[in-house]
């Protein structure tokens, strides 16, 4: 069955065990709802143990969720099979951690490349030119031919997020993006979130510890024990909508 193609992500009842079957068996997502539009600029926040981390896995197609459903873009994704899901996930979703993952034989540009080279081998002419047009957004367009060794942990962390969103994804899921950043460089990753958002009109989930970042974010979702305890919009994007 097909869900309303007007919301990014919309997740119905999602459940989420460990070790099932066995008896260390664990419940640790209880029945999730949510819905994530296109123009969301939220964070996900919560106690340590709460489950973030299992439910932006289930969030990017990481993992599957035990029961419930999990629609993309209005597509039921809860039956895929890995390989529709991975190709829906290289398509839709960008992702940025707090530990980037950089390939360090790679320059920053052919970092930026990788998830379009992933999706369909040799970049071409045009995806150089919109990776380099990232990097420029990002700030960085002289260190494209540049490895990630030679750039500082900010500098690492924005060629990250220009590789996130080269594919031009409709949500944009990050863990922690500014949790290894000083003060200053944190605002300025956040910064670029807030243009991606508006310009690229790429929906954006944050989880984060940091209570600055989450009060920045126009919607906060909170989790406790597998629950979502509040959904709080801010009040100037209640009179927007
Ligand atoms: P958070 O990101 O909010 O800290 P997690 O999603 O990492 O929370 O963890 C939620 C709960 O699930 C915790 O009790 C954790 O111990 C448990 N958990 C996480 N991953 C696994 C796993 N692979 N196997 C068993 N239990 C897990």
């Amino acid at each position: 069955m097909s869900d309303d193609p007007g919301s990014i992500l919309r997740l119905e009842g999602l459940r989420k065990s460990y070790n099932l079957g066995k008896p260390n068996e664990i419940e640790v997502l209880h029945g999730i709802d949510l819905t994530i539009g296109p123009h969301d600029f939220a964070a996900l926040v919560g106690p340590s143990g709460s489950g973030k981390s299992t439910l932006l896995n289930m969030l990017g197609l990481l993992d599957e969720p035990t029961s419930g459903e999990l629609y993309l873009l209005g597509r039921p994704t809860a039956r895929m099979s890995d390989a529709e899901r991975t190709a829906l996930r290289g398509a839709q979703l960008g992702f940025v951690f707090q530990f980037h993952h950089l390939i360090q034989a790679f320059t920053s540009v052919e970092n930026v490349l990788m998830p379009l080279m992933l999706a369909k081998g040799k970049p071409s002419r045009e995806d150089r030119e919109y990776a380099i047009d990232l990097l420029d957004e990002v700030g960085l367009r002289k260190y494209a031919d540049v490895k990630p060794s030679d750039l500082s942990g900010g500098q690492q962390q924005r060629v990250a997020i220009a590789r996130a969103l080269v594919t031009r994804p409709a949500l944009l899921l990050a863990d922690e993006p500014t949790g290894n950043l000083d003060t200053k460089t944190a605002a300025n990753v956040f910064e670029l979130f807030r243009r991606f958002n508006q310009t690229f009109n790429c929906a954006v989930l944050i989880v984060t510890h940091d209570a600055r970042l989450s009060a920045s974010c126009d919607r906060t979702i909170t989790l406790v024990d597998g629950r979502i305890v509040s959904d709080e919009v801010e009040v100037s994007q209640k009179a927007d909508n």
